[in-house]
C-alpha cells in the first residue's frame, strides 16, 4: 500500500501533521510503555489519567486559560453543544433569576453563517417559552441581501438586557467568514456593548470549532462557554473541547425543580467537570492524537507562531484571488475585512472554470477544495497543519490558472 500523501485542503475532518501521525500509529501499538495500544486503553487507567490532564494544561497554558474557567472534554461535535449551551445557561438562568416569567427569558443569537444560523434554530427548538432574539442578522448587509458575507459594523447588533445566553460563532466554516483579531477593527466582535449581569459577568458563548488553537481567542476570560471540536486544527473527530466558567457548572437538577427543562447527564457541564470529563467513556484515539498536536505545537513556539503562519498563510491566498479578480478570473465571496483566515471561499468564474480548477488542482496533488455543497464556488481551509509550502503550492496553481484564463 503507498502511503503518499495529497496535500489535503478539506474543512475537516482535516489533514493533521504528518509527523504526529507517525508517531500515533506508534501508539495505537503500544501507548507510553503499557504494552496495550491506545485505542484497547481503559480510560481508567492510571496512564491515561496522566496523559489527559498534561492535553488540559497544553490547552491553558498556550490558550491563556485563567483558573476561573473549568477545561472539559466530551464527545457530540459542535452540533450537541448547540444544544447543551441552551440547556445549561437556561438552568443557570432558572437558579438566578427563579421568580421571571418565561416569556421574559430572552437568548441572543448573532447569525453571520450557516453554523450560528444552525445553532439558533437548535436554540428555538429548545426554548420552550423563552424567546431567541436574532442580535444580529449579517445577511442583510451582505452583497445580495441573501448570503452571509460579512460581519457588520457594531452599530448594527441589538443585545437585549439580560439574556440567558449572547451566542456567536467566530469562524463561520462554510461561508468564510470570521470576526477579526484586531478589537479596533469595524469587523471585530463588539464586546465592549455586550450586556453584562449585576455582577458584571457575561453570558457569553462561543463557538470556535474551526478557529480553535489557530491563534489567541479576544476576551477569552469573560466567556462563559467556548467549545470546539477537535477535527480542524487538533485531531480526529470524536471530541469536543470546552472552556466554561465555573459560574456556568449549575445545578441543573435544582433548576429543573424551579420549572427549567431537564437536562441529559451526558450535556450537563457540571457533571462533566465533577467527574473530569470521565463521566463516560470518553474518545482515547481523538484525544491522544490532539494531545500529540498539542505538544508540537507548543515546541514550535504555540498560538504565537500559529497566528503569525496562519496569517500569512490566509494573505497569500487573498492576495491571489485579487490578482484573479483583476483578471475577471476569480471572484471573492466574502467583503473585505470578513473574510476568515482557516477557509477562503471564492468563485471561478465563466462555464466549466470552477470545475476545470478543482479538476487542475487534483492532478496537481490537492484536495478538498470543493465549496461546501450548499453554497458552490471554492473553499481552500487553512487550518494548522497546512504549511506555508503547501499554501505556495496552491497559489502557484491558483496564478497559473489565471494566466492560462488569460491567454
Ligand atoms: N460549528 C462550526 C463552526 C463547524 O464548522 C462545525 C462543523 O464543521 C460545527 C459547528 C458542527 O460540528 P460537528 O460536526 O462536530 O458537530
Amino acid at each position: 500500500m503507498s502511503t503518499s500523501r495529497v496535500i489535503n485542503f478539506g474543512a475537516g475532518p482535516s489533514a493533521l501533521p504528518q509527523g504526529v501521525l507517525k508517531k500515533a500509529a506508534q501508539g495505537l501499538l503500544n501507548f507510553n510503555d503499557t504494552g496495550i495500544g491506545i485505542a484497547e486503553l481503559s480510560h481508567r487507567s492510571k496512564e491515561f489519567g496522566a496523559f489527559l490532564s498534561n492535553v488540559e494544561s497544553l490547552i491553558r497554558t498556550q490558550l491563556d486559560v485563567p483558573p476561573t474557567h473549568s477545561i472539559l472534554f466530551t464527545q457530540g461535535g459542535g452540533t450537541a453543544q448547540f444544544s447543551a449551551v441552551v440547556l445549561n445557561l437556561l438552568a443557570r438562568h432558572r437558579l438566578l433569576y427563579p421568580d421571571l416569567a418565561d416569556e421574559h427569558r430572552v437568548m441572543d443569537y448573532v447569525l453571520t453563517g450557516s453554523w450560528s444560523r444552525k445553532a439558533h434554530d437548535e436554540a428555538r427548538r429548545l426554548a420552550r417559552g423563552a424567546r431567541v432574539n436574532v442580535a444580529l442578522d449579517a445577511r442583510r448587509h451582505s452583497s445580495d441581501g441573501v448570503s452571509f458575507d460579512n460581519v457588520p459594523p457594531h452599530g448594527e447588533y441589538a443585545f437585549s438586557r439580560a439574556p440567558a445566553l449572547i451566542y456567536y460563532c467566530e469562524n463561520e466554516t462554510i461561508d468564510g467568514v470570521q470576526f477579526s483579531p484586531d478589537p479596533d477593527a469595524r469587523t471585530s466582535f463588539p464586546f465592549a456593548l455586550l450586556p453584562r449581569e449585576p455582577g458584571g459577568l457575561l453570558p457569553l458563548v462561543g463557538d470556535h470549532s474551526s478557529s480553535f488553537m489557530s491563534r489567541p481567542i479576544p476576551h477569552l476570560s469573560e466567556h462563559a462557554v467556548i467549545f470546539a471540536g477537535a477535527q480542524k486544527n487538533l485531531g480526529p473527530a470524536g471530541l469536543t473541547i470546552l472552556i466554561v466558567r465555573q459560574d456556568c457548572l449549575v445545578d441543573v437538577d435544582a433548576a429543573a425543580r424551579l420549572g427549567a427543562t431537564p437536562v441529559p447527564l451526558c450535556l450537563s457541564y457540571r457533571l462533566l467537570a465533577q467527574s473530569k470529563s470521565l463521566y463516560n467513556t470518553p474518545s482515547l484515539l481523538s484525544i491522544y492524537i490532539t494531545g500529540l498536536v498539542l505538544e508540537q505545537m507548543r515546541e514550535l513556539g504555540g498560538l504565537a507562531y500559529f497566528e503569525a503562519l496562519n496569517r500569512t498563510k490566509a494573505e497569500k491566498v487573498y492576495a491571489a484571488i485579487r490578482a484573479g479578480e483583476k483578471r475577471g478570473v476569480f471572484q471573492g465571496k466574502v467583503q473585505a475585512g470578513s473574510g476568515s483566515w482557516m477557509n477562503v471561499v471564492f468563485n471561478a468564474l465563466g462555464d466549466g472554470a470552477e470545475a476545470r480548477f478543482l479538476e487542475g488542482a487534483e492532478k496537481a496533488g490537492m484536495k478538498g477544495l470543493k465549496g461546501h455543497r450548499s453554497v458552490g464556488g471554492i473553499r481552500a481551509s487553512l487550518y494548522n497543519a497546512i504549511t506555508e509550502a503547501d499554501t505556495d503550492t496552491l497559489v502557484q496553481f491558483m496564478e497559473k490558472f489565471v494566466s492560462e484564463a488569460d491567454s
